[in-house]
C-alpha cells in the first residue's frame, strides 16, 4: 500500500532526502514537507551573511521551490505536537496533517531561559534568518550614531558574529560600533590553545573587547546582567549560548534524552515501543 511520508524540517540532516525526493514519488508514495520558512540557511556562512560577505541568496536553499519540483508538497508551517499513536502532526496554525512515516529534523534552537521580555534588539544566532533581521537593524542605527554591541557566549559563533559585526560597522557610512563578547568561562574554551590564540589575537587587532568569567543571568533590550550584580548597557545583544533541542519531541510526550533530544535506537528510529 502506498505511504504518506513526513518530513519534520529540511535543515542539514534532510538535505539527502530531499534530493532524493522524486524516488518516492516516483513509487507512488506521497511526500510532505514542513518547515516554519520557504528555505533552509546554511549555518557555516551565517555569519558571513551578517557581515556581508554572503548575499543572502548565496547562503540558502530554496526547499519548498525543490520539493514542489519533484512532486512532494511543501507546508509553510512550525510543528508544535506529534501524536504519535494517532500518527498525526499538528502545526501552529491549528491545521494537523496524517501520516504513516515521520522523519524529524527539526534542529536545535538557543536556550531562551535568560530572557526577559520581548526580543527588540536581541538576536539568538538561530535560526540564521534572524540575523539577517540583525543586519539590518545595525545598518539602520549605525549610520546615526555609535553603537555598543554585546554578543553573549565565548564559542565559535560568538567570535564569528563578533567579527562580522566588525566589518559590518565599518563599512561606509557607518560609525564604527564598540563591540564586547561575554563570554562565561574563557573565549573558545574546548578548542586547541592555538586556535584560542590566533582567534583571541584577530579579534585584538580589531579592537573587539572580550570580557571572560563574566556569568551572564539576565538579559532584557539594552541591558545584560552578570550574577555578580555588575550589569552592561548594550544597544544590540546576541545571544551565542549554545543550543538545546527542540522541545517539541518532549512536550509530545515521546521518549527522549536527558536533555529532552529524541531517543533513538542505532538505526535513528523513536524507541517508543
Ligand atoms: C551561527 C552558527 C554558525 C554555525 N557554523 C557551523 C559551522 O561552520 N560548521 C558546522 O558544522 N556547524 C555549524 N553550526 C552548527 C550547525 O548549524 C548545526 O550543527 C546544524 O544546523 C544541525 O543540523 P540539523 O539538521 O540538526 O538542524 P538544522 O540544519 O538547524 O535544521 C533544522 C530544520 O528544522 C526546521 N524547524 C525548526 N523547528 C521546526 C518545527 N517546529 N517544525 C518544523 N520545522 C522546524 C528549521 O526550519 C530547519 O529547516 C553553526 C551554528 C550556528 C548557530
Amino acid at each position: 500500500m502506498k505511504k504518506h511520508l513526513v518530513l519534520a524540517g529540511g535543515g542539514h540532516a534532510h538535505m539527502v532526502t530531499l534530493s532524493n525526493l522524486r524516488r518516492f514519488i516516483e513509487k507512488g508514495h506521497q511526500v510532505t514537507v514542513i518547515q516554519p520558512s520557504e528555505h533552509h540557511y546554511y549555518s557555516g556562512m551565517g555569519p558571513g551573511m551578517l557581515g556581508k560577505t554572503y548575499t543572502p541568496g548565496a547562503i540558502r536553499f530554496a526547499t519548498r521551490r525543490v520539493v514542489e519540483k519533484m512532486g512532494g508538497t511543501f507546508v509553510l508551517g512550525r510543528i508544535t505536537r506529534i501524536d504519535a499513536d494517532a500518527r498525526r502532526v499538528y502545526i501552529e496554525s491549528g491545521n494537523s496533517i496524517a501520516y504513516d512515516v515521520i522523519s524529524c529534523n527539526v534542529g536545535s534552537q538557543v536556550p531562551q531561559n535568560m530572557i526577559a521580555g520581548p526580543l527588540d534588539d536581541i538576536y539568538l544566532v538561530k535560526p540564521i534568518e534572524r540575523l539577517l533581521d540583525a543586519q539590518r537593524r545595525i545598518l539602520e542605527l549605525a549610520s546615526r550614531r555609535k553603537l555598543s554591541i554585546g554578543i553573549v557566549g565565548g564559542g565559535p559563533s560568538a567570535v564569528e558574529i563578533a567579527g562580522n559585526v566588525w566589518k559590518l560597522t565599518r563599512g561606509p557610512g557607518m560609525q564604527p560600533a564598540i563591540i564586547r563578547i561575554l563570554a562565561r568561562t574563557k573565549v573558545m574554551p574546548h578548542h586547541p590553545e592555538g586556535v584560542r590564540v590566533k582567534a583571541l589575537a584577530s579579534l585584538h587587532r580589531r579592537g573587539i573587547e572580550i570580557m571572560e568569567n563574566c556569568s551572564v543571568q539576565s538579559i532584557r533590550t539594552g541591558k545584560v546582567a552578570e550574577g555578580s550584580g555588575r550589569t552592561h548597557e548594550l544597544d544590540i545583544i546576541f545571544v551565542a549560548v549554545g543550543v538545546v533541542p527542540n522541545p517539541v519531541f518532549r512536550e509530545s510526550g515521546i521518549p527522549t534524552g536527558p536533555d529532552g533530544g529524541l531517543l533513538v535506537n542505532r538505526y535513528l528510529q523513536s524507541r517508543r515501543r
